[in-house]
């Protein structure tokens, strides 16, 4: 009994240093258990866990992307970690996993930071923000219902502050002036205008004749005709028509933006990106905002 006991264990020995073995002819093994320093015993006991992840490693070095992501859970390679003489395995984000991790982050951060955006804060030390603080102080004492101001096409460089600045004046004058204010990502009212072609009428009608329209980040998407033609032409259209308020950030100039609104740059669109500019150009004021990148 004891004999046939010990060759059973002889064997799986056995078994587990020729699979330990076999496993390490693969040159990305070879690497992955280099890397982890780890001894032949230990190696033995996890060979086919490890060869899971040398095998979701291979996918990841042909991977452009979340969307091609061909491992067990999405966006993340499991993994071993040595603690003194055990492997863990977990399933580690991978970095297009963390990309979109902070990208969704970021993207909080600044719905936040615009939701929460006062005039009272805002900062005044930097002098070349001062006309333009200036303008938005005017803005709000003159603003009433009736009186059909013009906005402003602020435009400048990343991260200078010019969405944080519009948004903190809308909030101001939708808190102590009842203000009916709507602000919009543009990218992102495009998008969210495609999903659903059964609102979209109610949709373009609401930002056709909401009181104060704030369109941040013009020129940030990939323009095609139909954003610009019969999304943003037949929003700016109706507002110009009925004089109502409407805001613009970028971070192109008037003549960038006309520039990349002629998608093809073909006669026909240079003449409707010429008609959009001209919208612009009624419905706001142009001011430029060059200032330090406050995104860290
Ligand atoms: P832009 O729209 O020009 O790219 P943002 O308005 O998004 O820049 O501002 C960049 C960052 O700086 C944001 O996180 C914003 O909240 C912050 N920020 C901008 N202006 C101010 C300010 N006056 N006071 C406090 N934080 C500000
Ligand atoms: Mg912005």
């Amino acid at each position: 009994m004891e004999k046939m006991h010990m060759t059973l264990n002889a064997k799986i020995t056995q078994e587990l240093k020729n699979n330990y073995e076999h496993g390490l002819t693969d040159k990305d093994f070879q690497k992955l258990v280099t890397s982890l320093k780890i001894s032949n015993e230990l190696g033995q006991k996890n060979t086919s866990k490890l060869e899971d992840t040398v095998a979701e490693l291979k996918n990841c070095r042909k991977c452009q992307g979340l969307f091609m992501c061909a491992n067990k859970v999405t966006g993340h390679v499991y993994y071993p970690e040595k603690e003194e003489e055990r492997l863990n395995f977990s399933y580690v984000a991978c970095k297009y996993q963390k990309e979109m991790e902070q990208a969704k982050s970021n993207k909080q951060k600044d719905l936040n930071d615009i939701a929460n955006a006062r005039m009272k804060d805002i900062d005044i030390t930097d002098k070349k923000r001062v006309p333009i603080i200036k303008w938005l102080k005017n803005f709000y004492d003159q603003y009433e219902p009736i009186n059909n101001l013009k906005g402003l096409y602020l435009h400048g460089s990343f991260g200078s502050g010019k969405t944080y600045l519009i948004a903190a004046l809308l909030n101001e004058l939708a808190l102590k002036k009842h203000a009916q204010v709507e602000i919009v990502y543009f990218p992102e009212l495009l998008r969210n205008l495609k999903e659903d072609f059964t609102t979209l009428e109610d949709k373009l009608y609401y930002y056709e004749t909401v009181d104060i329209l704030f369109i941040d980040d013009i020129g940030a998407e990939n323009v095609t005709s139909w954003g610009r033609d019969e999304i943003l032409g037949t929003i700016l259209q109706s507002r110009m028509n009925n004089k109502l308020t409407t805001f613009f950030t970028s971070n192109f100039t008037i003549a960038e933006l006309e520039k990349h609104l002629a998608i093809t740059k073909g006669s026909e669109d240079v003449v409707k990106a010429r008609r959009i500019i001209e919208r612009i150009k009624q419905l706001t004021e142009d001011l430029e905002l060059v200032s330090v990148n406050r995104r860290s």
